[in-house]
């Protein structure tokens, strides 16, 4: 009898284990969802942030267009560089989408706005 009930607790505490490791898969999977979510608006973040210095940018620079004298004169401005950048990157560049991905395919808008400030 004795044995018995130690037989049954042993399989009781299995169980429970069993159980808790279940739990412990869920949450595991659930932490690395989040990681990889928190990762991707960490970079999206990045991406609309230099995005808004761009813009700001082409605002101070619109406001004191004559003053400019540091940067080089005839390139296109850094703005324009760092979007460049971001799309060779593989990122969108347009209003669509902006700071997502390409995969890899080019995106008429994107290039839009290349043709655009060519
Ligand atoms: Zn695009």
């Amino acid at each position: 009898m004795r044995n018995r009930q130690i037989f049954d607790q042993v399989s009781d505490m299995e169980k429970q284990i069993g159980e808790l490791y279940q739990q412990l898969g869920d949450l595991k999977q659930k932490l690395s969802e989040l990681l990889e979510e928190n990762h991707r608006l960490a970079m999206e973040n990045h991406n609309l942030r230099n995005h808004l210095d761009t813009i700001e940018e082409g605002k101070q620079k619109s406001s004191n267009k004559k003053k400019s004298t540091k940067k080089k004169d005839n390139l296109p401005s850094e703005g324009y560089d760092n979007l460049a950048r971001l799309y060779d990157e593989g990122f969108h560049i347009c209003n669509l989408e902006f700071g997502r991905p390409r995969r890899n395919e080019d995106c008429m808008f994107c290039l839009e706005f290349f043709d655009k400030t060519k």
